[in-house]
């Protein structure tokens, strides 16, 4: 379908294109210069002691858990108002999950709260998800865990670039995991990054990012190593020279693409304040958000299927985040129907609005103008 105005949009030119063509020229196209540059650049943005770029946020999701030595019988505590990444991360790791409630319809991230009342001898670790790029309650959150000694992981996949209280989100607990899918701030199609601020973590990412194995191709390419040991049970979960090329470039994009992002989400929240919506965050103004996508919640009773097939009818794509995780087939089936009122309340009314950074002051106001038409 032809959108009018899609939900979300890459911000690529030359630079990107120039950028592939160089990796292509050099002949090497997996894990090498390019990517410890791309790492180093990126935990240089994010102030963090050590960043490794995998090939997505699942994957960094994944090792985050391993590296913390989550396993069957453990329990992690994980918002359901989020992609259901953050929780089956957990699964693979033979691990179960417990969910918690967020805060508020103004506050859709997780409750420190709701947290303490699911804390039980099993739990392993916190995974707290910075929705929309808006930081958790990072100060609660970080001495309810140190008074538990628990490890939190931040799914920091909405907040490259985030800041809260002087402090990059991602880099707060003891690991952060970013996504650079299509449609996130920071784009190259497939992509994620590990921050950590742990040697003893860093050690193992290295690790099991690459099958476990003592040396990478790249150093034997080198002339660094001749051969190898495999000293843990580790994973392909590598990026590859091109993609790290492009997030170099959207790195550099980033900061005036995320300023971009905040200006047309105040333009939104002005435009939008006398109807019966309810914004999520406009009351909050903390730090410095990454605004990654534009949630309302539509008043109670209004019915979202029709709103959204009335967007979409008007060439303005619209969508949902999220159906709770622990709403899902998969998840029923494994732990049975659970309560979480205000998750399941406010996902009800959830609709995301389009929001990129070449959307434009034109694109936004005709957004706004059928969203008032049709709720009139
Ligand atoms: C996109 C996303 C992920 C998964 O990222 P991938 O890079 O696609 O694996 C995880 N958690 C959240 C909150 C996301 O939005």
């Amino acid at each position: 379908m032809e959108w009018r105005v899609p939900l979300a949009d890459l911000d690529f030119g030359e630079e990107e294109t120039h950028a592939i063509q160089a990796v292509l020229s050099s002949k090497w196209l997996t894990m090498g210069e390019v990517t410890r540059h791309f790492e180093n650049e990126f935990a240089k943005m994010a102030s963090s002691k050590f960043a490794f770029a995998v090939s997505n946020a699942t994957q960094a999701l994944h090792l985050a858990c391993l590296a913390l030595g989550i396993g069957p019988g453990d329990e992690v505590i994980v918002p359901s108002l989020t992609f259901v990444a953050t929780a089956n991360a957990v699964l693979y790791c033979g691990a179960d999950v417990r969910f918690a409630e967020i805060i508020s319809p103004e506050d859709l991230t997780i409750d420190p709260q709701s947290i303490a009342q699911q804390i039980t001898p099993k739990t392993k670790a916190i995974i707290v998800m910075h929705y929309a790029g808006f930081p958790c309650r990072m100060h609660e959150i970080m001495s309810l865990a140190a008074e538990h000694n628990l490890p939190v992981i931040e799914d920091a996949a909405h907040a490259p670039g985030a800041i809260f209280d002087g402090k990059p989100l991602g880099t707060w607990g003891d690991v952060g995991c970013f996504s650079f899918f299509s449609n996130k701030n920071l784009a190259t199609g497939e992509g994620g990054m590990i921050a950590c601020q742990r040697e003893d973590l860093a050690e193992k990412f290295k690790l099991l990012r690459s099958h476990g194995m003592t040396s990478l191709t790249y150093d034997r390419h080198q002339g660094h190593a001749f051969s190898y040991d495999v000293v843990d049970l580790g994973y392909n979960y590598r990026i590859d020279e091109i993609r790290s090329a492009l997030g170099l470039e959207q790195l550099q994009k980033l900061p005036q693409n995320n300023a971009e992002r905040a200006r047309l989400t105040h333009t939104y929240w002005h435009a939008l304040q006398n109807l019966n919506l309810t914004l999520p965050f406009s009351k909050s103004g903390q730090g410095v958000p990454s605004h990654h996508i534009f949630p309302v919640l539509l008043p109670p009773g209004v019915n979202r299927h029709a709103f959204m097939t009335q967007l979409r009818d008007a060439g303005i794509q619209s969508s949902i985040h999220y159906r709770p995780v622990h709403t899902f087939t998969y998840y029923v089936k494994r732990y049975g129907q659970q309560s979480l009122p205000l998750t399941e309340e406010v996902a009800k009314r959830e609709v995301t609005l389009p929001l990129y950074p070449t959307m434009g002051d034109e694109n936004l106001q005709y957004v706004v103008n059928t969203v008032k038409k049709i709720l009139s």
